[in-house]
């Protein structure tokens, strides 16, 4: 059996800040990471506005200050000098992390590992995985995995499918991105929703655009792929090739993931509920959760909790609602949001750090009478939920599978 003080499982992005987080702050106890993956070279960025970590300071690559919002009849282009929209290229993370650890012996990684079951006793917590046992003190769960639960209950789901292009003319303004460009024809599907183009621009000929929804049903990347060629050649001729293609899929809602499962046994990233459900940003809440925690440990406190402010939960679940109820109220309110006079106090509304005079500009431009339908939905369905919710859940809970169920649980 291999022992290890801290056992990180998963070594996708919470895991590996987690452990270079611990680092950085000189933890003495010995930290392993584990992942099923061998390959870390998928096309995958991230992006925030949150000011980075410093240990990620070294693969922070790419800023831009300035965005645009579009759509047939309107379009703006903001600028946040003091906030600038960041960028890590996810090969390039990996590649400095993993070379360093190389150098160094606090940190262990062990890739070609799938962790198979979690079993926590009174003083260790053991570790099955494909290759054997692992036994540690404190194990982190930084598996991306959404449960089964989430996806069954999940009211809207974001998918998205971006080509990497290079075009031969100069196209693009390198120093400004598109965070919606919702002038499309038709919809990646027949399902309604909310759908726009994302444009990150690397130079005036190269740049990253993805098609992106938010639908009742998951978007087929395939019908993704179809609609984007559509739009690039409609907006930016044919003459460009696909260096590379990124895609993905987050559940959209709001579902509190309990941080501790087990006295051991700790989620965190994805797993712990840090993807914010209106938007599908992780990294900045990702950021926040690892550098609490590394604190906490170095200080030998017990662990922090409650991550994420219930603030946001509730107003994210009224977007998520009128984005159901009411796509084409959705798209309006994203434009007047990305168009608001001050967009660093948007800024901090989309990073988790508005203060209460930020929420009153952003929610001041929204439009009324859609948000109040939707709100009214959001407190109904509250209300019919707790008088059901024994109903509900053991409903919910016959249909999922054993390792959901106690997930649930
Ligand atoms: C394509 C894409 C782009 C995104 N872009 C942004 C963005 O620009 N900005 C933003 O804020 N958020 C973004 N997100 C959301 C979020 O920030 C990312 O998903 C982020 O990678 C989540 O980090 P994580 O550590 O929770 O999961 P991951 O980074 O996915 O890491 C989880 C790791 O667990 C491993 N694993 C899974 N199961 C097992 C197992 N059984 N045994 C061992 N290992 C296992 C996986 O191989 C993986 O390496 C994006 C998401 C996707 C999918």
């Amino acid at each position: 059996m291999r022992k290890t003080e801290i056992l990180i499982l998963g070594a996708g992005l919470s895991g590996t800040l987690l452990a270079s987080q611990l680092e950085a702050e000189c933890y003495s106890g010995e930290i392993v990471l584990l992942d099923a993956r061998t390959d870390f070279t998928r096309e995958q960025r991230w992006c925030s506005w949150a000011k980075p970590l410093p240990v990620l300071n070294p693969v922070v690559k790419k800023s831009w200050q300035k965005w645009s919002v579009l759509d047939w009849h309107f379009s703006t282009t903001q600028s946040s000098p003091e906030m600038p929209y960041r960028q890590i290229y996810a090969p390039d993370f990996y590649n400095y992390f993993h070379s360093r650890w190389k150098e160094q012996n606090q940190v262990s990684l062990f890739l070609g590992e799938e962790v198979y079951r979690i079993t926590e006793s009174l003083n260790a917590v053991e570790v099955l995985t494909n290759k054997g046992v692992w036994r540690a003190k404190i194990v982190f769960d930084a598996r991306s995995s959404f449960p089964s639960y989430l996806k069954t209950r999940s009211a809207l789901y974001q998918t998205f499918f971006g080509f990497l292009t290079e075009f031969k003319q100069p196209i693009f303004d390198a120093e400004t991105i598109t965070l919606m460009d919702f002038r499309l024809k038709g919809a990646p599907d027949s399902t309604s929703g909310v759908n726009f183009i994302y444009i990150l621009p690397y130079s005036a000929n190269e740049a990253l655009i993805e098609s992106t929804s938010f639908s009742p049903k998951p978007c087929s990347f395939v019908a993704h792929q179809r609609l984007l060629r559509e739009y690039i050649e409609e907006n930016f001729g044919a003459d460009f090739v696909v260096k590379r293609e990124e895609k993905g899929m987050l559940p959209m809602m709001v579902a509190r993931q309990e941080f501790e499962c087990g006295s051991r046994v700790f989620r965190i990233g994805t797993n712990g509920g840090a993807i914010r459900p209106s938007s599908g940003y992780g990294f900045h809440r990702i950021q926040r959760q690892v550098s609490q925690i590394a604190s906490s440990l170095i200080k030998h406190e017990r662990l922090p909790q409650g991550f994420f402010s219930l603030k946001y939960d509730f107003l994210d679940s009224i977007f998520l609602e009128l984005i159901a109820l009411d796509p084409i109220a959705a798209k309006k309110s994203f434009l007047k949001m990305f168009s608001l006079d001050q967009p660093d106090a948007l800024i901090r509304f989309l990073m988790d750090e508005s203060s209460l005079a930020d929420d009153a500009k952003v929610i001041s431009v929204l439009p009324k009478t859609p948000f109040l339908k939707a709100l009214w939905r959001h407190l109904s369905r509250r209300l019919l939920k707790s008088n059901d919710s024994q109903e509900t859940d053991l409903a919910l809970l016959d249909s999922m599978d054993e390792p959901s169920r106690r997930l649930a649980a």
